[in-house]
This record gives structure tokens, sequence and C-alpha cells, in this order.
């Protein structure tokens, strides 16, 4: 059965994926030992002839060598660096801790990304630190092979998501994956897709039959944030026009807002991005959520926009170091900022699921939205 859906993306021809021209590519262990890997390889070198190919067949995909010390140089370097492996933990259940996300699948055929949002929270988590390269993972069969075994343990509808440690389709033009991932899932009994993303890319998607197995998520905010915190990334606009062909195409559709950032008249800005957003997409849910970083990530982002940057501000002015070992906005913000949008969603849509992301009872408890526990994005 395995061997069905890869045929869906075995032949595909790659096309350069928009915000991505990498000058590296590296091939690292394991991406040379099958045909179909050394295939894959060849055509998406022939996107990217400009790039300079190394082999190092002996380095694991997170150790390549990117050659200097400094974070950001580091950071900057590894946007241009392609590199193919294999992950062998690839799938994982998450450990959330002192928040009230439910634990949840979560798969990774590449790892990191090409986009460049400075309030990014992967910069500073352990496994991207030390090489920050965008990754394609070849051993795509063997992934779902074992998403195919914990979801048959598992016996019950059970989201696998795409979109923790990556986005889940920015690389899709190169890959054509995701017309193997929506097949496999479309075809299983258990497992289901969540995928986050902000691309607008999305024409290897809108053939297939995905029996309402594939939920789609984009990640959104205001054009005016977007414009200063998300750079290398698609237009709001863009991003809609996405969600509108993959809802014509039956697809479900989530929204993530997150982080909501407080930019000077962030009231007016929100209110305008939710009369867009909610007129012209037919959500199923969307989940809120605020700012939550690492020291390392956070000294990333001032390092690029200087400390005097919306985020920054509110994360001086009160914020908080919580349990979970992220910085978050203080409570009251937070609380105002989920209880402004909120407020707004329900006047255009008061049937909408609304979930945070990340974040902890009290805050719940604040905007009575209890019941919402557990109804996020990255689960069924
Ligand atoms: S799209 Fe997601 S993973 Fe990529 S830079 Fe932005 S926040 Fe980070």
């Amino acid at each position: 059965m395995l061997h069905n859906w890869l045929e869906a993306c075995h032949g595909y021809f790659p096309k350069a994926a928009q915000f991505f021209a990498p000058e590296r590519i590296v091939l690292a262990k394991g991406s040379t030992s099958s045909i179909e890997r050394k295939t894959l390889i060849e055509s998406v070198c022939s996107v990217y002839p400009n790039a300079d190919i190394d082999k190092c067949l002996d380095t694991a995909h997170n150790r390549v060598d990117l050659q200097t010390k400094d974070p950001l140089e580091l950071h900057l370097r590894g946007k241009r660096t392609l590199v193919f492996g294999e992950h062998k933990s690839a799938v994982r259940l998450s450990s959330e801790e002192g928040n009230t996300c439910p634990n949840y699948w979560h798969f990774s055929p590449y790892g990191f990304c090409p986009h460049s949002c400075h309030y990014c929270y992967l910069a500073g988590t352990q496994g991207i630190r030390f090489s920050p390269t965008v990754k394609i993972f070849l051993n795509l069969e063997e992934i779902l092979s074992e998403i195919d075994r914990v979801a048959r343990e598992l016996a019950e509808p059970t989201a696998f998501y795409l979109g923790k440690l990556q986005d889940g389709l920015a690389l899709d033009p190169l890959t054509g994956y995701s017309r193997a991932l929506v097949s496999f899932f479309a075809s299983h009994p258990y497992a289901r897709m969540t995928l986050l993303t902000k691309s607008a890319e999305v024409t290897n998607l809108l053939d297939l039959d995905h029996r309402g197995n594939t939920i789609l998520s984009w990640s959104l905010n205001p054009a005016e944030v977007i414009n200063h915190f998300e750079t290398n990334t698609p237009q709001l606009h863009e991003r809609i026009e996405a969600m509108k062909a993959c809802a014509d195409a039956g697809y479900p559709i989530r929204a993530v807002i997150m982080p909501v950032i407080p930019v000077t008249e962030w009231q007016s800005i929100y209110d305008r991005f939710l009369e867009k957003l909610l007129i012209q997409v037919q959500l199923e849910r969307v989940t809120l959520g605020g700012v939550c970083i690492y020291r390392a990530a956070l000294d990333l982002m001032e390092r690029k926009l200087g400390k005097d940057n919306a985020i920054s501000q509110a994360l001086s002015t009160g914020g908080e170091r919580c349990a979970d070992g992220r910085a978050r906005y203080p409570k009251s913000l937070r609380v105002e900022m989920y209880g402004h949008i909120i407020k707004k969603i329900r006047l255009l849509r008061p049937d909408l699921t609304i979930g945070l992301c990340l974040e902890e009872n009290s805050v719940f408890e604040a905007l009575d939205l209890t019941e919402s526990i557990g109804r996020c994005n990255c689960v069924l």
C-alpha cells in the first residue's frame, strides 16, 4: 500500500520555490542511498544551476558546518543553504508542559523553512541553533510507514501535524511531497493531516482526492504586521487567495493568527484584517496566540530589528518568562488583545470555533473560553 501513494510524486518535475534561492546545496548522510533519492536531488539541483553543491555524505543533516559562530551570520547563511538528508525520528509526540496545549503527533519531511519571520521561535530551539539550514528529508516512505504504524496502534482518527518544526508547504514546489501526503492520508483509516503554512503555492493540492482527511491551515496576520515582521513571505492577499482556492477544492480550512502583535493602532488594524479574512474565507476554526519566544530567538530578532519594535517593547513592559521557558507578553495584554479579536470574530462569525495556542488556564478563564481548551489548530 505504501508504494502506491509515493507514485503520486514520482516523476514530479520540481519548480523553484518562491522565496527560496539557495546558494549552497549539501548532500548529507543518507541522501544518495537510492535511485529515487538521487533522482529527486538531481531534479531539484537543476532548478538552482548556480548553487554550489557539496557532498558531505558522512555528516548528519543537523551537523552541517556553516563556518561561522556568529548567531546572526549563521542564521543568514542557513537560510541560503539547502540540505538533503534523512530524518530517522521524524514522527514524534509533542511534550508540551506549562501550558494548556494537548500533546499531539507531528512529523517532519522538511526542517526549518526559507521564510524570514523575525519572531520565529524555531530560530532559538536546540535542533536549529547549531545548523539553521533549510532541510528536505528524503526518507518519506519511512516517515509515512511510521505514521501508519502509530495510527493503526491508536486505532482512532488522529491528527499528524506538519508545521511545528517547518513551514508545511514552502518547499512543496520543489518536492511535490504534498501529492503523496494527501493521497496517503486520504486512504488511511485513522491518520489525518493538519498542515500549517504561510505559502501561497497550492497548485499541487488542487486536483487531489483528499476526502477531507487533510486540514489546511494558514498562519496569518494583518498586512501591516506582515510587512514589518514577516519578511520573505507571501503577502496577505496571496495567502487569502490560496485559502480560497483550497476551500473551493473542498479542503477544511483553518487560520492561525499568531503572534498577535500590539503595533500602533492594533485594534483597528486587526478589525480590518478580520473583516477581510472572515468575509472571504469560510473557516472551520481559528486559533490565536501571542509571542512565545526563547531567549536566543529574541536576541536574533533584536539584532535584526533593534529593541525598538512592538514585540520587544511589549515584552519589556511586564512580559513574562513562563513555566515552559518561553517569554510572553504580560497576561493583561494577551487577554486584552485576544478579547478584542474574539469580540470582532463573534460579530462576523458567531459560530466559529476559536482556540488559543500555547496559553495558560487563567487566560482561557479570563476570556470565558475554557470550553475551547484542546480545540486548537494542531489537533482534530
Ligand atoms: S514561516 Fe514559520 S518556520 Fe518559517 S520563518 Fe516564519 S515562523 Fe519560522
